[in-house]
């Protein structure tokens, strides 16, 4: 059914516009209590709120300013549409030839900070549901769209949801790409730690979210360290008592395409048997190039997500204490009290202790589910695009929610402006997503 009218398309294009002049980044500094994230992220929220009491959905706003939500319909079911309506920083950021909170349009396209990620899509949805309303449809379940206003940082705002609000029984996150992600690994960050060195300082590695491409020892071992390297085939730089592997730095989710500096130290480090180190033994004689996990707790996959990934991202060694960080993109099947017992079991085994640093449930729907078929039906009528649903396509608030998944709001051939300069949408693309939203609201929530 056509619902969406030109009226419709020209309102959301403004609601959009109006949207993007709010320059809602997180800002620290200035938040206080009512205003968790700053004010600019409180006003985005704000401002969305009123815009959708005005178009007849009814609001509640979280006092404390995390997360608000717009609900309209009847019925026991909650259908959640899960937004953010704040952006990554854009002042700074070379490469814009406007102003980045000053939107523009075009004929073609609209330009701005947050056009595509992920207010763009969050106004699409929007007025997919109000053309709904207008054509006085009725709903069966209720509809609810959840804003969150922490996305691109801590998800504060949809974990206080979560801890607060009624759980929603189906839903999606209009925040990454179409058809839709159904499945993605869970992710496991800890430490193995243990007692320190005098004979050995380590301290190699970044951000846990990337395989490390360099590693660093400097000590009385060089010329033993550096005849190990050679055996072992790894490159390396050398200067006067200083030794650097070098690797190659990919995303800890592609762990196993990389190469990691860190593991290749330690192995040469361990094959010098100069040190006692229970930390080196791990990465360097247990792990090596394994980036699967499989030498330390066996091999874990399924058929839906692959084999886990492990990378070691951080090595420390200093007199007082050693660790090992440990990134882990575990297979959606997977228990997670499964995994936990088994590395808890390793770190044991050599005399480590085992600390849990962050974590991200997996997220998996299967593909038979009412949800998927309906989702994946509708789009591709409207499009005729049949591809496949993807596997591990970024993490959306999709994960923090049961029988939920990311649907759209990209399509597979439209340019990617996600977090960088000139970010923009072609409005033929927005009015298509409009439809797409509508229509599957309809056909979940109405018919
Ligand atoms: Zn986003």
């Amino acid at each position: 059914m056509a619902f969406i009218t030109k009226e419709h398309q020209e309102k959301a294009v403004m609601a959009l516009a109006d949207l993007i002049a709010i320059p809602s980044v997180l800002d620290e500094a200035d938040a206080k209590a009512g205003q968790p994230f700053g004010e600019n992220c409180l006003k985005a929220l704000e401002h969305t709120l009123a815009l959708c009491e005005s178009l007849g959905f009814t609001t509640y706003q979280d006092p404390e300013g995390y997360y608000g939500y717009a609900e309209v319909g009847e019925g026991e079911e909650l259908f959640g549409i899960l937004c953010h309506l704040d952006v990554v920083p854009a002042v700074g950021q070379s490469g814009w030839e406007s102003e980045p909170f000053t939107p523009i349009i075009t004929d073609e396209v609209i330009i701005g900070r947050g056009a595509q990620d992920d207010k763009g899509p969050t106004v699409a949805a929007l007025y997919g549901v109000k053309a709904l309303m207008d054509a006085k449809v009725t709903f069966k379940q209720r509809v609810r769209f959840i804003f969150g206003t922490d996305e691109e940082n801590l998800w504060r705002c949809i974990n206080r949801y979560n801890e607060k609000e009624e759980m929603i029984t189906a839903g999606f996150a209009p925040d990454s790409k179409f058809p839709l992600i159904f499945a993605e690994k869970g992710l496991l960050q800890v430490y193995f730690e243990g007692v320190g060195s005098n004979e050995l300082s380590i301290e190699a590695g970044g951000s846990l979210n990337v395989v490390p491409d360099h590693a660093l020892y400097s000590g009385d071992k060089v010329e033993a360290v550096a005849t190990e390297l050679l055996k072992l085939g790894y490159p390396f730089e050398k200067v006067d008592d200083c030794i650097t592997v070098q690797g190659k730095s990919v995303h800890s989710k592609l762990a196993p395409e990389g190469i990691n500096a860190i593991t290749r130290l330690a192995e040469a480090l361990a094959n010098t048997n100069s040190f006692t180190n229970s930390v080196l033994d791990v990465a360097g004689k247990v792990i090596k190039t394994d980036a699967t996990g499989e030498s330390l707790v066996g091999l874990f996959q399924d058929e839906v997500s692959g084999v886990m990934t492990l990378n070691v991202a951080k090595m420390e060694i200093t007199p007082t204490r050693s660790r090992l960080g440990l990134d882990i993109r575990y297979p959606v099947t997977l228990e997670k009290e499964t995994l936990v017992a088994a590395l808890k079991d390793a770190a044991a085994k050599y005399g480590l202790t085992y600390h849990e640093h962050d974590y991200l449930a997996p997220l998996y729907v299967p593909i038979e589910s009412d949800l998927i078929q309906t989702l994946l039906s509708t789009y591709r009528q409207l499009t005729g695009d049949m591809t496949e649903p993807f596997v591990n396509g970024g993490a959306t608030f999709a994960r923090a929610m049961n029988n939920c998944v990311a649907f759209g709001a990209m399509f597979g051939d439209t340019p990617d402006y996600v977090h960088q300069a000139n970010e923009q949408w072609s409005l033929a693309s927005f009015y298509q997503v409009m439809e797409i939203y509508g229509e599957t609201v309809y056909r979940i929530c109405c018919e």
